[in-house]
C-alpha cells in the first residue's frame, strides 16, 4: 500500500515511499515554489515531480532570467519573502553570498533594491540541489500538449517526451505584451523598427542618438528607459501611455503598513477609493506619507477582491485599475533618481494619448498619436519600444496547450481579463463552472479568483495553499495511510 506522511504543524515532510506524480508547466518562480514546496512538503520519490520549462534554469522565469545589470526588483529585499517559512532568506543571502559587495549601488535610504538577476540566482541556488539529487525532473521543453486519458494527464513537451500525471499544475506566468492595433497594417520594414522591450536584444539596433518612443509608462517601460540610459543613450525617451501616470516613488522611513482595510462594508470600487483617500487623509495627520496605506491595502486586496461582486471588480479595473497600479507597483530608487534626471534636462518626457497610426519617412518613424482632447499629433522619432506589459486577455487560447483544452471545455479565459477561471484554491474552472479535481492554476493568471497574485510574497502564499490542498487530495485519492513523522 502507499505510504504518505502529510504536512502538519507538528508533521514537517512528507516521504512517499511510492506515488503519485505531478506535473507543473512553467519553472519561473510560482512554477519552480510549488516544485520545491511538494518536495518539502510531500513528496520524495524521484520523478514524482517534472515541471517543463523550456529556460535552462528553474526559478527565474521572465522576470528574473535576465542578465541585465541595469534592471533592478522594484520591491526592497527585505520585503522579497520569496521562500515560505523563510521570510527574510533572500535578504540574508544577499549578505552571504557577497552579492551586496558586488552591489554596492543596490543599498539605499528606502531599502536593498537589488538587481533582478540577482534574484533570479537566487532561486537557481534554491532549486539546483533538489534537481542534481532527482528530486524534482526538469523538461527542458515547452508543453505542446496537455489532455486527459482515463483520468490522468498526459503531458508531452515540444522535444516529444511525455509525462504521464494525476495532478497537473499550470504555472505559465505572464503571456506577451498586446500589440497596439495601429501597429497591424504597418509593413515589414517599418515593423523591424518595433521592439518588444522586454526582449534581450530589444536595444541593439538603436544609436545613441536616435529618437526612441516607448509605448507605455510602467514599470516595464521604465525597465526600458535604465537599459537605455546604461547604454549610454543621449537621445530623446518619449514614454506614451493613455493615462501619462506614471510609477510612484517609494518613501523611506521604514514605515509599516497604515490603516485597516479589513471591513466588510467595502462592497462597491467607490468605497474602496473613499477608505483610501480617507486613510491616506489619516496618515498625513500623523506625519507618515501614503505609501504605508497603499502597503496595507495590499495586504488585505484578496479579501477585498473577494467581496466585490463582479460588477464591482468590473468597475474597479475599468475606472481604478492604472491608478491602483502606478500606487502599488512603485519604481526603484534608482529608476526614481534617474527620471527625475531625465526629465530634468529634457531628455525624457511622458505623453499623454494613443498609438493610432504608425508609417515611416525615410530613416524616421511618424508616429500620430491621438491624444484624450480628441486632437491628432505626429511624433518623429526612429525607434519604438513596446511595453504595454503582458496582456492577461484571453489566456485560455493563448498557447497552443491551452488553446486545446479550452476547445474542449477544461479552461476557459476569465471574463474580466485577468486570466483563467479558477476557484480561490486554485482549482481550474470548466467550461460549465466546475472545478477540475486534478487541475490548478498557480501565479499571476490565477489573479480572477486572488484580484492581487503578481508580487512574490502573495505567489508564495498561494503556493502554500495550494501544494497542501494537492497533497490532501493525493492522500484522498489513493487510500493512502499517513505517518507523521514528529520533527
Ligand atoms: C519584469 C518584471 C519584474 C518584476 N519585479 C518584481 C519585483 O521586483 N518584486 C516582486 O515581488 N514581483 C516582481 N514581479 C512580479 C513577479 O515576481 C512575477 O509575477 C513572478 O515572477 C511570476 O512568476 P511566474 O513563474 O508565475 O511567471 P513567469 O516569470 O512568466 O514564468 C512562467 C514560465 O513559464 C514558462 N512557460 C510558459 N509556457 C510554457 C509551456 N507551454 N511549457 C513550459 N513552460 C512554459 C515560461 O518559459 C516561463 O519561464 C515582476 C514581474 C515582471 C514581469
Amino acid at each position: 500500500m502507499l505510504k504518505i506522511r502529510i504536512s502538519s504543524p507538528q508533521a514537517k515532510r512528507t516521504d512517499y515511499v511510492s506515488g503519485p506524480s505531478i506535473v507543473i508547466i512553467g519553472g519561473g518562480y510560482t512554477g519552480a515554489t510549488v516544485a520545491k514546496l511538494l518536495v518539502e512538503r510531500g513528496l520524495r520519490h524521484v520523478e514524482n515531480v517534472t515541471v517543463f520549462e523550456p529556460r535552462a534554469q528553474l526559478g527565474s522565469g521572465l522576470a528574473y532570467d535576465t542578465g541585465d545589470p541595469d534592471v533592478r526588483l522594484n520591491v526592497a529585499a527585505h520585503r522579497m519573502r520569496a521562500i515560505p517559512g523563510s521570510p527574510s532568506a533572500f535578504l540574508q543571502w544577499l549578505h552571504t553570498s557577497g552579492t551586496l559587495t558586488a552591489d554596492p549601488a543596490a543599498v539605499t535610504s528606502e531599502g536593498i533594491f537589488a538587481r533582478r538577476r540577482d534574484f533570479g540566482r537566487f532561486m537557481q541556488q534554491q532549486l539546483a540541489p533538489l534537481v542534481e539529487a532527482g528530486v524534482i525532473r526538469h523538461l527542458p521543453e515547452k508543453v505542446s500538449t496537455a489532455s486527459r486519458v482515463n483520468g490522468r494527464w498526459h503531458v508531452t513537451g515540444a522535444g516529444g517526451t511525455t509525462v504521464a500525471a494525476d495532478m497537473l499544475i499550470i504555472a505559465t506566468g505572464h503571456p506577451t505584451a498586446a500589440r497596439p492595433q495601429a501597429l497591424e497594417n504597418v509593413d515589414r520594414r517599418t515593423a523591424r523598427m518595433v521592439t518588444d522591450a522586454m526582449a534581450p536584444d530589444a536595444l541593439k539596433d538603436i544609436h545613441a542618438d536616435s529618437n526612441v518612443l516607448i509605448v507605455g509608462s510602467g514599470l516595464t517601460a521604465l525597465d526600458a528607459l535604465m537599459r537605455l540610459k546604461a547604454y549610454g543613450h543621449r537621445g530623446t525617451i518619449s514614454l506614451l501611455s493613455r493615462s501619462g501616470l506614471l510609477p510612484r516613488p517609494h518613501a523611506g522611513g521604514g514605515f509599516s503598513p497604515y490603516g485597516d482595510f479589513k471591513d466588510e462594508t467595502l462592497i462597491t470600487a467607490r468605497q474602496v477609493l473613499q477608505k483610501v483617500r480617507a486613510t491616506i487623509a489619516d496618515a498625513a495627520q500623523h506625519d507618515i506619507p501614503w505609501q504605508p496605506v497603499f502597503d496595507a491595502l495590499r495586504q488585505h486586496a484578496q479579501t477585498l477582491w473577494r467581496q466585490l461582486p463582479k460588477t464591482e471588480r468590473h468597475k474597479l479595473l475599468r475606472r481604478l485599475r492604472r491608478w491602483y497600479d502606478v500606487h502599488r507597483y512603485r519604481m526603484p530608487p534608482q529608476v526614481s533618481a534617474a527620471l527625475v534626471e531625465g526629465m530634468a534636462t529634457g531628455q525624457v518626457e511622458a505623453m499623454v494619448g494613443d498609438l493610432a497610426c504608425l508609417r515611416q519617412d525615410g530613416q524616421d518613424l511618424i508616429a500620430t498619436i491621438a491624444t484624450r482632447e480628441d486632437r491628432v499629433r505626429d511624433y518623429r522619432c526612429h525607434h519604438i519600444l513596446l511595453a504595454t506589459g503582458p496582456d492577461f486577455r484571453d489566456y485560455g487560447t493563448h498557447q497552443k496547450f491551452l488553446l486545446a483544452l479550452h476547445r474542449d471545455g477544461i479552461v476557459q479565459s476569465d471574463p474580466l481579463g485577468l486570466g483563467l477561471s479558477c476557484d480561490q484554491e486554485g482549482r481550474i474552472l470548466s467550461a460549465e463552472g466546475s472545478p477540475n479535481t486534478n487541475l490548478f492554476v498557480a501565479g499571476p493568471p490565477a489573479r480572477p479568483a486572488f484580484g492581487e497574485l503578481t508580487g512574490v510574497p502573495e505567489i508564495a502564499d498561494q503556493a502554500v495553499n495550494l501544494v497542501d490542498l494537492v497533497l490532501r487530495m493525493l492522500a484522498r485519492r489513493h487510500r493512502t495511510i499517513f505517518i507523521g513523522r514528529q520533527e
